[in-house]
């Protein structure tokens, strides 16, 4: 078979082992949710309930009238206790809507099945995309409604769902395309659909090849979709190394992939994008992978929205050993908590507990000039020039090297045998440039279309 990939990358051990090959388990729902009005790319959510209020499981609860921002719903039904200031994820504190269940778990009324779905109108399907909260449920939490309104002159002609799942632990995708590969199909068909796109690829990595038969053989009728098996290899799920690697299509820098005609969705949201059509329903859970060796039973589990990271590590036995450290997401561009009692949010794909054994700490050395980071960079950066220009601060000859074209793929400094922080360097001058960048428009300095 030939496979498909893209220069650079690497091979980290997978561990995928610990999850892939158990049935999703549905949590039970949990006492109460945190529900954060802010778990996107975009504006933050007002709230549109009150503390006190009662609310049902499905119901719109934040909202804001930004361009680019996804509305919140309650994952509960229940009582409104607090609307207030809690622990993010992300690492910070967010303005949060607290339900505490009041075990009846009721639908809203107007969550009601549409099977007329593929009748509706371009607009109609975007608006209801938007009001079901929809995001990006591979990484970057993009609102899929703004995703699939593509500037008027760029035409489409390629949708790629993305099943590569290539971050270590994480399986959550894997167990999607095995559990529900019509409804990827049809998500897929919407997509299609509303942008008048003929063509249509599946990409899943060669380590699942039981998903790459089953997605094979339900797409067996339909002869605009195939299903393309891509080599494992990291970051092969990032959006520029997948069009590089299927389409052979370069995406210039700063761009996105619908310059080169070309729309990326992950599998979770092409599923999400169906259930939100023909079923009506927001975007309240989704499926995340629990695993580490410092998890008692890891598992992949469906879990609502708002539920607290503890309760789902209790769900899944609880910890065990010396936890070293709690990480969002994948070990390559997970983020670490400090807390667990934090909610888990539109963007969570996994809870990884690692023990000390897996988490060596070395302290950084000098760089030795291997150009190991510059070979393994997806990107064709020069990471070590982050590592130099980053202990100096000196933040501006970062940006002239490209720093903004990093994806934060954590490759260079996987590989990188002086253990320098690349990834957290090239973080840094980012948020620098992007902070000076702020400044200098408020001071009337540039505009906000000039790019310097
Ligand atoms: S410089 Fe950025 S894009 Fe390149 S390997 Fe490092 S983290 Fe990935
Ligand atoms: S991999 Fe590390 S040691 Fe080697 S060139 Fe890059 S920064 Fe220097």
């Amino acid at each position: 078979m030939k496979l498909f990939t893209f220069p650079g990358g690497i091979h980290p051990s997978g561990k995928k082992e610990l999850t892939c090959h158990q049935a999703v388990k549905v949590m039970p729902p949990p006492k109460m949710v945190v529900i954060p009005l802010l778990q996107h790319t975009g504006a933050i959510c007002e709230p549109l309930v009150q503390k006190g209020d009662k609310v049902k499981k499905g119901q719109k609860i934040g909202d804001s009238n930004s361009l680019i921002t996804a509305p919140v719903h309650a994952s509960l039904s229940g009582v409104v206790t607090d609307i207030r200031s809690y622990p993010h994820p992300l690492g910070n504190k967010v303005r949060s809507i607290i339900i505490e269940s009041d075990g009846l778990d009721q639908w809203a009324e107007d969550i009601k099945r549409d099977d007329n779905y593929f009748r509706l109108l371009p607009q109609e399907v975007r608006d209801k995309l938007r009001d079901k909260g929809l995001v990006g449920l591979g990484g970057a939490a993009f609102p899929t409604s703004v995703k699939l309104t593509p500037p008027a002159d760029k035409n489409i002609d390629v949708i790629i769902i993305n099943g590569c799942e290539c971050e270590p632990y994480l399986t959550c995708d894997h167990r999607l395309m095995l559990d529900n590969p019509r409804e990827i199909v049809e998500g897929l068909k919407i997509i299609m659909k509303l942008l008048d796109v003929g063509k249509g690829i599946i990409a899943i990595e060669d380590n699942k090849p039981e998903a790459i038969k089953l997605l094979s053989a339900t797409v067996k009728m339909e002869p605009n979709i195939e299903v393309v098996a891509v080599k494992t290899k990291y970051p092969q799920g990032a959006e520029k190394q997948l069009i590089k690697a299927l389409l052979k299509k370069e995406i210039p820098s700063g761009k996105l992939p619908f310059e080169v005609g070309v729309v990326v969705d992950n599998v979770g949201t092409a599923v999400a994008i169906y259930e939100a059509l023909r079923d009506n329903r927001p975007l309240i859970e989704r499926i995340i992978t629990v695993t580490g060796s410092g998890i008692k039973e890891p598992q992949n589990v469906k879990v609502r929205i708002g539920t607290l990271f503890s309760d789902v590590i209790a769900f899944c036995g609880g910890l065990q050993g010396d936890i070293a450290k709690v990480i969002m997401g994948g070990p390559m561009m997970g983020i670490a908590q400090y807390l667990l009692d934090v909610p888990v949010i539109k963007g969570t794909s996994g809870i990884l507990a690692l023990t000390a054994q897996e988490v060596k700490i070395v302290q950084a050395g000098p760089c030795i000039r291997c150009s190991k980071c510059i070979e393994s960079c997806p990107m064709n950066l020069t990471p070590y020039l982050y590592g130099l220009y980053g202990r100096r601060q000196e933040y501006e000859a970062m940006g002239k090297h490209n720093v903004a074209d990093c994806i934060e793929c954590g490759v260079c400094a996987y590989g990188c045998p002086a253990r320098i922080p690349l990834v957290q360097y090239a973080k840094w001058a980012k948020m620098e440039i992007a902070q000076a960048r702020k400044k200098k428009i408020e001071d009337g300095k540039i505009e906000k279309k000039d790019n310097r």
